[in-house]
């Protein structure tokens, strides 16, 4: 097992993400064992209980604590005694621990139960007197058909919701995989527990019987041809188009170099501009070849980052050798190409980049919103996730399941038909 990183400056906070090793500390845990006599206790990513027992049994630790992944699933040990499927904690921190250590009360990402007790799973229907079986959700409601499309996080959530409560559900999603923008989170070094809960939510879908049709796109026509009586819409975002697009510059989409780098030309420099910081493109870049500047209008790049994380996010970042500058602005005029310091209004003259890379710009992927609305007059229509809004992962999550718990599947209808904007929540 690779050492654990160990800070050389330490960071406020150290507690591990996925910069670090699973399991990071039973090792050393059972060296100070050996050496005291004294019975141990350790954490550090341990997330599933394969893990657990190789710490008890092979490590020779005498506890473990799992505390992200109780958090991300406090029926983890119901859940393993009884054969259940625990919600596998993705280790990224963002939602819980980050949350915590920013001031703000702990969350977690992938499990809005932690903020908000009402998106709980619930009885799923069929462990009621009163389920599915008998017409019925499991809370005593009618059942319905639910259609969604897209099967990112918040589409899959809100199927599964839906479908434990007892609902028909079909889920049309164009990939041929369920997971969405998600799946490429994954493509980051140490992310790959992204894929585990992309693929439990697969398989919860399955086991809830939700009629999954993968590589199916979605048009009005499909959707009303299956006779829903309701739509959840979680057709996710695309890249906003910038000043960039259409310049003598080649611009990209970050997801784009992520998936497919491109090949260098020219003097093989890149700009990313992310307000975020475009973490995976530049990795995913400066593996291609290229030579990269990272740029961003906050105070640095990864300044949204939790204060667990960002130690970690920004080293790996330098040690790659990205050139991080906050507080910028790229511009072109005049002089030439340039960054404009955004406090002191200083311009740094550059070369000329041969791609901008443009990470985080996004905007909501709803065409189908407005014309199913108008296609299906007497039917809810509900945006969930980016969607509704380009935002994060836990907020997609949490919407997702608003909409399949609650069942308020209408978002609004045209104010010309009921008074009510299209923009409005439910
Ligand atoms: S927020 Fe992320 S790291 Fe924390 S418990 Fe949830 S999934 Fe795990």
């Amino acid at each position: 097992m690779p050492a654990p990183e160990r800070p050389s400056a330490a960071p406020k906070f150290f507690v591990p993400g996925d910069a670090v090793p699973e399991n990071a500390y039973s090792e050393l845990a059972a060296g100070m064992r050996t050496a005291t006599g004294i019975p141990v206790i350790t954490a550090g990513r341990i997330l599933d209980a394969d893990t657990a027992e190789h710490a008890l049994r092979d490590q020779g630790v005498d506890f473990v604590a799992m505390t992200r992944a109780l958090i991300a699933d406090p029926d983890l040990p119901r859940k393993l005694l009884t054969g259940g499927r625990p919600r596998p904690c993705i280790s990224i921190n963002e939602g819980c621990i980050g949350r915590l250590y920013s001031g703000m009360p702990m969350e977690c990402s992938i499990n809005p139960a932690i903020r908000n007790a009402e998106l709980g799973d619930g009885a799923a229907a069929g462990t009621t007197a009163d389920g599915a079986a008998a017409g019925t959700t499991a809370d005593g409601g009618v059942r319905e058909h639910v259609v969604v499309v897209g099967g990112g996080v918040a589409g899959a959530e809100a199927a599964r919701r839906a479908a434990r409560r007892g609902h028909r559900v079909t889920l049309l999603e164009e990939q041929p995989r369920l997971g969405g923008r998600a799946r490429t989170a994954d493509l980051r070094r140490g992310r790959q527990r992204w894929d585990l809960y992309l693929d439990w939510l697969g398989a919860e879908l399955r086991d809830l019987g939700v009629d999954l049709r993968l590589g199916a796109p979605a048009t009005p026509d499909i959707v009303a041809g299956l006779a829903p009586d309701s739509v959840v819409l979680a057709t996710g975002s695309r890249p906003r188009r910038s000043s960039w697009h259409g310049s003598d510059v080649a611009v990209a989409d970050a997801d784009d170099v992520i998936v497919a780098p491109p090949v260098p030309h020219g003097t093989g420099t890149v700009t990313i501009i992310d307000p975020e910081g475009g973490f995976t493109a530049a990795e995913a870049l400066v593996g291609a070849g290229w030579t990269v500047r990272t740029i961003t209008d906050l105070p640095y790049v990864a300044a949204k980052v939790d204060p667990t994380q960002v130690w970690f996010v920004r080293r790996r970042l330098k040690k790659a050798g990205v050139d991080l500058q906050g507080q910028v602005e790229l511009i072109r005029d005049s002089e030439g190409w340039g960054l404009l310091d955004l406090e002191s209004d200083e311009r740094q003259a550059i070369a000329a980049p041969d791609l901008i890379v443009l990470a985080g710009a996004r905007t909501a992927r709803d065409d189908l919103f407005r014309t199913l609305v108008e296609a299906l007059p007497h039917t809810p229509v509900r945006r969930v996730g980016d969607t509704r809004a380009p935002r994060g992962l836990r907020d997609a999550v949490s919407e997702g399941a608003a909409a399949g718990n609650t069942g308020r599947f209408r978002e609004g209808r045209p104010e010309s038909q009921s008074g009510v904007t299209l923009t409005g929540g439910s």
